[in-house]
Formats: structure tokens, C-alpha cells, sequence
């Protein structure tokens, strides 16, 4: 056989079980071709993605203005380090700056680097600008959050399977309950070294719980009381998954007039990955004002590819198909006709508990224990009947299907959902 034959799904899945560390537990389809809202396996068949490589794909597969920006960037500059200077970052610094409504943007790849940058980046102001004498700087964060999987950022998280035997870990994290604006003051009042507190706008893996109406502007006039600076982890959420371009918008720049969330909220440091690129290459992003930002001197921090040019042209080809395609707007309009559908549907059958989510980042909860297959056995049956989605903490189906999806697609993918779990219940 050689190395690039066609394979069969079982072949494929084979090596990746022979050769592949086990680090993942995938559906059992193997994908071989996107375009927009469908991928299809190696076998022909073709599925609606409602995962969207968890929301990394918000502008669709392989979409082609993203697609042509990366392959002439590829044949003209992939790679200078920030050794030199390029033509492109620049460029892009100044474009997601203005629409983001920040001074400046540190450039990274992964979600879990950018989380890093940012944790690095609210430890040196505490130090330098508030004032906290040098290794007392706390975070606070949120239960059952996840940010990602280095070292650092498994030290503050609370599931089991992510740290056991992954330590020793690092400290200064302080842990509060998600949507407690209680917890958080608590800890504000009982600590003089906070440095930040770091939040997920939903939290998308825990199972997309979203919080109480007014938690995060509370939660950020309390951060600006205590002078802490309001760190916005918009990997998931942000690139108008929620139904706008951020969850968290301080000036609100996207279009969407039936906006329904909290507009005056805006973080001090703001997170962006994964949709970044539309799903193309590894993009991430710091974004702050220069008060924040100018604490970050040459040699405090840096990444080989970040900010390369590749990533920079793609970048900057993902958000403009954010705006041309009011995908904001899209994600909005299509989030309410799925969770009123399905809200009605979870009434009349007695496997689906509830419905809950903003935009097209939405999930329903499954009435079986975390420890049942029900959920997976679902997904299955999804599979089988042409759409792709992934439980998530055993009985909670998540739904997030590329932003690009038109309103005649989305009931499609309803009446399978309704049809696939109908059945299911018989
Ligand atoms: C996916 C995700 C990350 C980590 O991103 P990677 O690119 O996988 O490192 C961090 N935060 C949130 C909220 C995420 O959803």
C-alpha cells in the first residue's frame, strides 16, 4: 500500500488506531471533502457538520475567498519568524484592532496559546502597573471552564480525566462558581492579589451553559471596582457564533439590530481563536489596550509561526466573510428558529430534557445519566441519517453548525434531528 492510496473508512480508522495516540474517542466516520455546511466520508457519503471542527468552521468549509488567500499567500511567504518584519501582520493587527474596538493584538496559533498570553500578559500589568508585590498575582477563574490543555491552564480546571497524574501544577488560580456573582465578589473582597478574573461568555464544552441575564456586565463592573482586569475567553464564542460578533461586544460593531444580549459588556483582555481562521490554520489572538499591552517588551513572550504571513492573510480573508455574509445576523435569525423548534419538539418527547444556547452555539440535554450511551448511541443514529454532532459530558448533545448555513438547510437538519431521536425513543 502506498503512503497516500484511497483508503477505506475501517483502514483509516485502523491506522489511526495503530499508529495515533489515543487521545480522542472520534464518532466513527471518516471525512475526506468539505464545502460550506456538508463534509462527506470516503466513502461518498455526505453529512450536514453540526460540530463545525467545534466552531472553528463558522465560515463554512474550504470556503473559497479564505481558500484563495491562503494558497497565494502560501506561494508568495509562509514564514519570516518575528525576527524580521513582514508586509502582512501589520496589516492584520490594524484590521481585527479597529474591528474588535482595541489598541492593539498579540498574535499566537492555538486557543491554548492565546489563553497562556493572556494569563502571562494580566500577571505583568498586576505586577507593574496595580501594583502587586512580584509572585502573589491570583486569577481568578470558573468551575468546569476549559480553556485548553497545557500545563498551566489543566492546573485550574476541575475535570478528572484532563489532570489526573498531569501534575504537579501551577499555582496562583483561585476557583469560583460559573454565573455566581456572589462567589466572585467574595473573592474579590477577600484577596488584594487579584490580577484577573478569566471567563468563558458560555461555557461551550462544559455543555453551552449559558449564563444568567446580566452576569457578565455585573461581573465586569465588579472586576473594574476592584481594578481586575475582565479576561473574555471568545475562542468558542466569539466570530459571531452567539449570534453576534462577540458575546462579549463593548461597541457592538456587528449588524445584527435584534440583538438580545449585553452589549455594554467589553473585556479588558480578549481571546480569539478557532473561527479566527475560519478553520483553515492555526490562528490565535490577544487583543488589549495599550495600558494593558505596552506592559509586553521584547523577549517576555513570542511564538516561531505567530503571526506569520499565511496566518495573517487568512485571518483577514475569515473576518471579512464575517461581515460581507452577516454571518452575526445569520447565526441569530437561525439560533432562535432551532431552539424554538426544538423546545416544542423536547415538550412532546420525553428523551430530550431542554434545549439551551445563543446563536448556532446551542445544545440539548439528554434525560439519561452522564455515565449512559444514550447520547453517543444518538449521535449515531444522527450519523447514520446524514448529520455529525458529538455528545459532550455523556448526555449533552452539542449543535454548532457552520454560520453559513441558509434557513431551508437548518430545517432540513431539524427534521432529522426530530426524526433520528423519534425513533431513537421507540
Ligand atoms: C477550544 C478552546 C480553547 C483551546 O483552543 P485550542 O486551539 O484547542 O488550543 C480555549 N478556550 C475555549 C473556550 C475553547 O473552546
Amino acid at each position: 500500500m502506498a503512503v497516500l492510496d484511497q483508503l477505506t473508512s475501517q483502514q483509516a480508522i485502523e491506522l489511526e488506531n495503530k499508529y495515533g495516540a489515543h487521545n480522542y474517542h472520534p464518532l466513527p466516520v471518516v471525512l475526506s471533502r468539505g464545502e460550506g455546511v456538508y463534509v462527506w466520508d470516503v466513502e461518498g457519503k455526505k453529512y450536514y457538520d453540526f460540530l463545525s471542527a467545534y466552531s472553528a468552521v463558522n465560515q463554512g468549509h474550504c470556503h473559497p475567498k479564505i481558500v484563495d488567500a491562503m494558497v497565494n499567500q502560501a506561494k508568495t511567504l509562509t514564514l519570516t519568524s518575528r525576527a524580521f518584519y513582514n508586509d502582512m501582520l501589520g496589516k492584520y493587527e490594524k484590521f481585527a484592532s479597529e474591528l474588535f474596538g482595541f489598541d492593539k493584538m498579540l498574535p499566537m496559533n492555538t486557543g491554548a496559546e492565546a489563553v497562556e498570553t493572556a494569563l502571562k500578559l494580566s500577571r505583568k500589568w498586576a505586577y507593574e502597573v496595580k501594583g502587586i508585590a512580584e509572585n502573589e498575582a491570583q486569577i481568578i477563574v470558573c468551575e468546569n471552564n476549559f480553556h485548553g490543555r497545557t500545563t498551566t491552564i489543566i492546573s485550574f480546571s476541575n475535570d478528572p480525566v484532563a489532570r489526573k497524574n498531569f501534575g504537579p501544577f501551577t499555582d496562583g488560580f483561585i476557583k469560583i462558581e460559573y454565573d455566581n456573582l456572589q462567589a466572585l465578589e467574595n473573592a474579590l473582597n477577600s484577596n488584594k492579589n487579584i490580577a484577573a478574573f478569566l471567563v468563558e461568555p458560555i461555557q461551550g464544552e462544559a455543555g453551552v451553559y449559558v449564563p444568567s441575564d446580566g452576569y457578565l456586565k455585573a461581573a465586569k463592573d465588579l472586576c473594574v471596582k476592584h481594578n481586575v482586569l475582565f479576561i473574555a475567553d471568545e475562542v468558542q464564542t466569539g466570530i459571531a457564533r452567539t449570534g453576534r460578533l462577540l458575546a462579549t461586544c463593548g461597541d457592538c460593531s456587528c449588524v445584527n439590530k435584534n440583538c438580545s444580549g449585553e452589549p455594554d459588556v467589553k473585556a479588558d483582555i480578549l481571546i480569539l481563536g478557532k473561527a479566527l481562521s475560519g478553520g483553515a490554520y492555526p490562528v490565535s489572538a490577544v487583543l488589549a489596550n495599550d495600558d494593558i499591552m505596552n506592559v509586553i517588551k521584547p523577549g517576555n513572550h513570542g511564538s516561531t509561526f505567530g503571526g506569520n504571513p499565511i496566518a495573517a492573510a487568512v485571518a483577514i480573508a475569515a473576518l471579512e466573510v464575517v461581515q460581507e455574509e452577516n454571518l452575526a445576523e445569520n447565526s441569530y435569525v437561525l439560533g432562535e428558529i432551532f431552539r424554538s423548534e426544538l423546545s416544542s419538539f423536547a415538550k412532546e418527547n420525553d428523551l430530550v430534557k431542554s434545549v439551551r444556547g445563543k446563536g448556532l452555539l446551542n445544545a440539548i440535554l439528554i434525560n439519561d445519566t452522564e455515565e449512559s450511551s444514550t447520547a453517543w448511541d444518538i449521535c449515531m443514529k444522527l450519523r447514520d441519517n446524514g448529520l455529525l454532532a458529538k455528545p459532550t459530558h455523556g448526555n449533552i448533545i452539542r449543535f454548532a453548525p457552520p454560520l453559513v448555513m441558509n434557513k431551508e438547510q437548518l430545517m432540513d437538519c431539524i427534521s432529522i434531528i426530530k426524526k433520528t431521536i423519534s425513533e431513537f425513543n421507540n
